[in-house]
This record gives C-alpha cells, sequence and structure tokens, in this order.
C-alpha cells in the first residue's frame, strides 16, 4: 500500500504507518497512492480526485470537510474518513482563549504596554461570570467549550438545528438565541444553511455590545456585515480563528483593520496534542481498512 502525506502532520506520522506499507509526501506521486492524507490546505478537487488513479481513501485529519468534493469522491468509489472527535478539546480551549482574552482586555493591554502606555483606568475588564453564552450549533467541540463556559459560571444556552437534547446547555430557537446572549460561540460546519448566518439582518436581532467568537468556518460570518457591526459598536468584539480563505485577502477582507477583532489564522486545532492525536485516528482507520480488506 502507499499512503501520501499531503499536508502537515505529526512528524512520527510516517514512522506509525510504515508498517502498513510506503509512505510519502511526494505530491508528484500522487497517482500511485492508495491513501492520500489531507488537512485543509490540500484542495481535494475533481480535478485532484481524477488524477490520484489508484486512490481508495482520503483521510482529513480534522473535521470540516469542506476542502474534499465528497460526493464526486464517492461517485469514484473513493471513501472519505475524518478524525472528527480528535480536535474538540483544542478547539474548545481555542474558543475559550478568546472568550476569555476579549472581555479581559488582554491583547489591548499587551499593546499598550509595548507602547509604554499605562491604560489601567481605560482598560476596564468584562466577567464571564454569570454572562449569558449562546452556542450555535452543539455539537463535539461546542459542547467541550460549553463545559468549560459553565465552569466560569456562564449561563448557558444552545441553537443547533439538528440537535433537540444537551446535558451542557439550555437548548432555544435561533430567535432567543440572538436575543439572550451577551457572547455567542460559533461552532457550525460550513454548509449552504449556515453559509453567512451572522449578518446584518441577524446581528440586528443581538443584544447591544455582544460578544461573538467564531471557531467554526469563516464563511458562517458575513465580514462586510461584520465589519460594519463593530465600527458601530453593535457587537463590542468579534474573535474569529476562521477565514473565508486560509490565509484571508488581506486587501480585502474587511475584519484586518476593522476595530475591536481579535484574530488567530486558523490555530484551532493546531496543538501539538492534537496532531498526535489525529495520527492515532488516522492509524486506526487504516488499519480497519486493512482489516476489512479494503486497501
Ligand atoms: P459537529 O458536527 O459535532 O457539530 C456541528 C453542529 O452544528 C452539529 O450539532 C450540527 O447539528 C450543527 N448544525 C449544522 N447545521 C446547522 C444549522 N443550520 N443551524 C444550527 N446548527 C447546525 O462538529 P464539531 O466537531 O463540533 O466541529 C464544528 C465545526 O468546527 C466544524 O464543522 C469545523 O468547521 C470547525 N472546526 C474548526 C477548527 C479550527 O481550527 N478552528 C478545527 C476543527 C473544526
Amino acid at each position: 500500500m502507499k499512503i501520501l502525506i499531503s499536508d502537515a502532520f505529526d512528524p512520527a506520522l510516517p514512522e506509525k504507518l510504515a508498517r502498513f506499507g510506503e509512505v510519502f509526501t511526494d505530491k508528484d506521486r500522487l497517482p500511485e497512492a492508495d491513501v492520500v492524507l489531507v488537512r485543509s490546505k490540500t484542495k481535494c478537487t475533481k480535478e485532484y480526485i481524477d488524477g490520484a488513479t489508484n486512490l481508495k481513501l482520503i483521510i482529513r485529519g480534522g473535521v470540516g470537510i469542506d476542502n474534499i468534493d465528497s460526493e464526486y469522491a464517492r461517485q469514484k468509489g473513493v471513501a472519505v474518513h475524518n478524525t472528527a472527535s480528535a480536535s474538540s478539546i483544542a478547539v474548545a480551549e481555542c474558543a475559550m482563549a478568546l472568550m476569555i482574552a476579549i472581555p479581559a482586555n488582554v491583547i489591548p493591554g499587551h499593546i499598550s504596554m509595548k507602547q509604554r502606555d499605562w491604560q489601567k483606568k481605560a482598560l476596564k475588564r468584562t466577567e464571564l461570570y454569570r454572562k449569558t453564552v449562546g452556542f450555535l450549533g452543539i455539537g463535539r467541540i461546542a459542547t467541550e467549550t460549553a463545559k468549560r463556559a459553565a465552569a466560569f459560571g456562564m449561563k448557558v444556552i444552545a441553537y443547533d438545528k439538528y440537535v433537540d437534547e444537551s446535558d451542557h446547555a439550555e437548548m432555544v430557537t435561533f430567535d432567543e438565541l440572538l436575543s439572550r446572549s451577551d457572547f455567542i460561540s460559533m461552532h457550525l460546519p460550513l454548509t449552504k444553511e449556515t453559509d453567512g448566518m451572522i449578518n446584518k439582518e441577524s446581528m440586528g436581532r443581538m443584544k447591544d455590545g455582544v460578544i461573538i467568537v467564531n471557531t467554526g468556518r469563516g464563511k458562517c460570518v458575513n465580514e462586510v456585515d461584520m465589519a460594519a457591526a463593530l465600527a458601530s459598536g453593535k457587537v463590542r468584539a468579534y474573535g474569529t480563528d476562521v477565514w473565508y480563505s486560509d490565509p484571508p485577502n488581506w486587501d480585502e477582507c474587511p475584519l484586518i483593520d476593522a476595530p475591536n477583532c481579535t484574530m488567530t489564522p486558523h490555530i484551532g486545532a493546531s496543538t501539538k496534542e492534537n496532531l498526535l492525536r489525529i495520527g492515532d485516528v488516522i492509524e486506526e482507520i487504516v488499519e480497519e481498512y486493512v482489516k476489512e480488506g479494503k486497501l
């Protein structure tokens, strides 16, 4: 069996997988590969899949598979897997990092100190305690984040179109979530329904001064509307790890220069521990395919 590692994974992964066959990183050898391992950088388009004439399995190290044309892969008999559960803790901690840093003014405080500017009076912090946090989507990552938010004494509510119950959140309608939340934490996949879900109209139904954190997908928020809401103060702050593209179009993305926008470069899943977990799950998936005689 030949395995192409197409994106950045744990450095120990090639050694782990060597017992299954030849493992290589040379992308020019795509036509030989039985298995391709990708994260978000490699785009598995129709052309890519057509070029992989031996391919049986694509494994996405991570959750979102929007960089893979899964429908076309299936038509061509290529299975697509992700490592869904591996990343939950890493991304939940990233969401909490933003949720804590923003109202605590960590970044403005740091920047002002670098400028030798003592902003003790101006930088008033806001507590998370007893604030309501609304989760958009209450799947794996949101659930881990909700547990952590509850530990801070936050009231946790959630809206999920496909989930009616949660042990960690009071389930509410979309409308209620918008009107009740002091913080909104977004954990949605990018679909036709969620594309641009947070826009001028939905933000208009939120509390004035709401803080929004997005570690789901960038396109679930209309960036132009968000920049306007930040400028007007309707949204007090937006913390985002996710973008229309990786990296964003620096000249066109309106968030780069928007006020009160805290930004990270899609590093939610990028912990050392998570890369190890992803490697372990990939090993299990390949092993299962071998046992079932599919590889
Ligand atoms: P999940 O599938 O467990 O949870 C997603 C939830 O969203 C589900 O419960 C689903 O029912 C809900 N949902 C789907 N469509 C909806 C809609 N229209 N309205 C309301 N709810 C809807 O996935 P997860 O593992 O929790 O991951 C969530 C998202 O986080 C992923 O889809 C991915 O885009 C993103 N992610 C980001 C990073 C990062 O580095 N920032 C890393 C991993 C995953």
